[in-house]
């Protein structure tokens, strides 16, 4: 069994359990002092906290969102922070985000101290009963030891580590078909994932929009800083027994049904 997991776990079977209600994020896209209005329902035994690792574009996003739906936890996601402060009013970014929004636009990653002021400043989404789901984040070596610590220091422990593996060139085709909703940040698909009224939320209704850094100039520049800074932390959490490496072929429901079996036959 892997370190972290107990038979105390709960993973849904299918999906005759239904869909969880969202919670809202609002503490963890705002930061500071905002509260959730729906935060995740404290689970009946054991939350699961887990990692989502993998290049740009995999359908981290929608795995993310099927697992939050089905096990009711919250979703993390560091680049749904950024996209949430690029909405806001130009006097209401504060001088490092406005930094950071500036890299995130080339493709290119964030420094390691904004982001870790980031999460310093959304410690209670980690330590929240509902337990987690980040994706994004960690995304270098330096990220993954300051969370490793921060986690320690929290006695918190992570359940798992998801790694999604696809060749290089289908991600590349899944990133130019990617839609994203500027409300809620539900992630669609053209072709794979369509939303049932096409460019409009099924979620909240907002209009969808292709990222700024889906764009074939700024994938490129992603790529490459996938395979520089975090593919080096698949062997970061192989080494301390938490990573499940998932295969990324086929639909989202597929991807979600062998997530399913793997990380319960551990
Ligand atoms: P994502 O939605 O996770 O692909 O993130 C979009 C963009 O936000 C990335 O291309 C980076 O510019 C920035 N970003 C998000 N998370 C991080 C992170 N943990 N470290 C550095 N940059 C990040």
């Amino acid at each position: 069994m892997m370190k972290g997991m107990n038979s105390n776990r709960f993973f849904p079977k299918n999906d005759a359990v239904g869909v969880l209600p969202k919670p809202d994020r609002t503490a963890w896209l705002k930061g500071g002092s905002a509260v959730c209005e729906m935060p995740p329902r404290t689970p009946r035994g054991d939350a699961w906290r887990l990692v989502l690792l993998g290049a740009p574009g995999i359908g981290k996003g929608t795995q993310a969102e099927l697992l939050c739906e089905r096990l009711g936890t919250c979703h993390l996601s560091t680049g749904d922070v950024f996209r949430t402060a690029k909405c806001l009013a130009e006097h209401e970014q504060t001088a490092s985000m406005k930094d950071a929004l500036k890299f995130m636009r080339q493709g290119a990653l964030v420094p390691d101290e904004t982001v870790l002021g980031l999460i310093q400043d959304r410690l209670r989404c980690l330590r929240c009963s509902g337990g987690f789901l980040l994706d994004g984040f960690p995304r270098t070596v330096a990220q993954a030891e300051a969370l490793e610590k921060t986690l320690q220091d929290e006695h918190i422990q992570l359940t798992a580590v998801l790694n999604y593996e696809l060749p290089l060139e289908r991600v590349v085709a899944r990133i130019s078909g990617r839609r994203t909703c500027g409300g809620c940040k539900a992630v669609y698909h053209v072709t794979t994932r369509p939303p049932k009224v096409a460019d409009i939320c099924d979620h909240c209704g907002g209009a969808l929009f292709q990222r700024e850094d889906d764009r074939p100039e700024s994938v490129e520049v992603r790529m490459k800083a996938y395979g520089t800074s975090t593919r080096p932390l698949i062997s970061f959490y192989e080494q301390r027994g938490l990573l499940i490496s998932v295969s990324a072929e086929g639909s989202p429901e597929e991807i979600y049904q062998r997530t399913r079996l793997l990380a319960l036959g551990r």
